[in-house]
């Protein structure tokens, strides 16, 4: 059974299920897709969406029922902030102090703490965002603390785009241990940091084998995007 450009509901809880007995989270990345493919996997009961671009996430949170949980998962500039911060439910790409440090002031506009991942540049591309270990403890040791209006809750990371497995696994197992590590250090009595963000379509299984509980999956669920 194809729906539009959903690939099959058959397949969403394929995978669905999967990810529930080994209690990983699943956010549907919906970028490009119509409302209407999006609220055919909402009404099978997923709450969780993931967008990329603030205006197609602000003009979708408008229309689309408010029970949504909506991930910001790409790049996002300073001066889009104040466009999402009233409504988003986390924001995955925190890949600087300074938009962490206006994600914050917004918040507190909005009288509301906003859920964050930090990012980290794992991949051995150059054009992927994301902070180093150097700028994240900068941020956790001299700039968290000021920050009232930031809930973290853990790191997201994409592996390099290659079809060499070693490489992407190696890159997954970096970012776990980013998260071991700085759970340890700064989080050890904060249950809310408790998320890997890594996984996307082509490689979630993998990233599963190197510790991930939450991945981020597109295609496979909606079809190739236009
Ligand atoms: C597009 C995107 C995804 C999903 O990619 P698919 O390969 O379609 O599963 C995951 N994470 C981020 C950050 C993305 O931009």
């Amino acid at each position: 059974m194809s729906l539009n450009n959903l690939v099959s509901i058959e397949g969403y809880y394929k995978i669905k299920k999967k990810l529930l007995a080994d209690r990983i989270t699943l956010v549907a990345v919906s970028k490009t897709q119509t409302d209407e493919s999006i609220l055919k996997l909402y009404s099978e009961g997923q709450k969780i969406f993931g967008e990329n671009r603030v205006q197609e996430l602000a003009g979708k949170y408008e229309r689309l029922p408010k029970d949504i949980e909506w991930h910001m998962i790409g790049h996002l500039q300073r001066n889009k902030v104040k466009y999402i911060a009233p409504f988003v439910s986390m924001i995955q790409s925190v890949d600087s102090i300074k938009l962490l440090r206006e994600i914050d002031k917004e918040a507190e506009k909005c009288n509301r703490k906003i859920p964050c991942l930090l990012q980290f540049h794992i991949a051995s591309e150059e054009n992927k965002f994301g902070l180093d270990i150097d700028e994240a403890t900068d941020l956790l040791e001299n700039h968290l603390n000021t920050m009232l209006h930031i809930e973290l809750h853990g790191v997201m990371g994409m592996a390099s785009f290659t079809e060499n497995d070693s490489l992407i696994r190696k890159e997954f197992v970096a970012l776990k241990s980013i998260f071991s590590q700085l759970k340890t250090k700064y989080f050890a009595d904060n249950e809310a940091f408790s998320i890997v963000s890594m996984g996307m379509s082509g490689d979630y299984e993998l990233a599963i084998e190197c510790g991930s509980n939450m991945v981020r999956l597109g295609s496979i669920l909606f079809g190739k995007r236009n």
